[in-house]
C-alpha cells in the first residue's frame, strides 16, 4: 500500500470500503467514464433515470476532506457524465450527502449525478 490513508487503501484484498472494493474490481459495477483519479458508476437503485455516482480512486471519507484539486476532478467528471447522458441542457443535481444528518450511508465521498426528470425541491 502507498502509505497515505492506508488504513483504507486497498491492500491485499482487505477493505471494508464498498466503493474502494469497487475500483479494485473486487465488486462489479456498471461503469460509465473514468479517469487517472475518478471513476463513474451507474447506482444499484437509481432515484432518478440517470443516477450516477462519481468518486475518487483514492478512499476519501468526505467532501471535506478531498484536497481542491481532487475535488474539482471529481467535479469535472461529474459534468463529463451530464454531458454523455444527454442532461447537460436540460439539467441535473450534483448531491454529496455528507456525515449523519446529510443521510451518507457509504462512507467513501460520492457525487450523485440525478437527472432525466424534473427534480423536485427541497429533498427530504
Ligand atoms: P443513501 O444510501 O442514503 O443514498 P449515500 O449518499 O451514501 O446515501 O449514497 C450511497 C449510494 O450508493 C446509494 O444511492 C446506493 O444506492 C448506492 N450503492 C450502494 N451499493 C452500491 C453498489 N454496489 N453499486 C452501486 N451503487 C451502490
Amino acid at each position: 500500500s502507498n502509505g497515505t490513508n492506508s488504513r483504507y487503501q486497498y491492500d491485499a484484498g482487505v477493505t471494508d470500503c464498498l466503493f474502494c472494493r469497487i475500483v479494485a474490481g473486487e465488486i462489479p459495477a456498471t461503469v460509465v467514464t473514468e479517469t487517472d483519479t475518478t471513476l463513474a458508476f451507474r447506482d444499484i437503485d437509481p432515484k432518478a433515470p440517470t443516477h450516477v455516482l462519481v468518486i475518487p480512486k483514492e478512499h476519501h471519507q468526505a467532501v471535506g476532506d478531498l484536497d481542491p484539486a481532487l475535488a474539482g476532478q471529481v467535479l469535472a467528471t461529474a459534468h463529463q457524465v451530464a454531458k454523455s447522458e444527454g442532461i447537460d441542457s436540460s439539467g441535473y443535481r450534483l448531491v454529496f450527502n455528507t456525515g449523519r444528518d446529510g443521510g451518507q450511508t457509504v462512507f467513501h465521498v460520492h457525487c450523485h449525478v440525478l437527472g432525466g426528470r424534473a427534480l423536485t425541491w427541497p429533498p427530504g
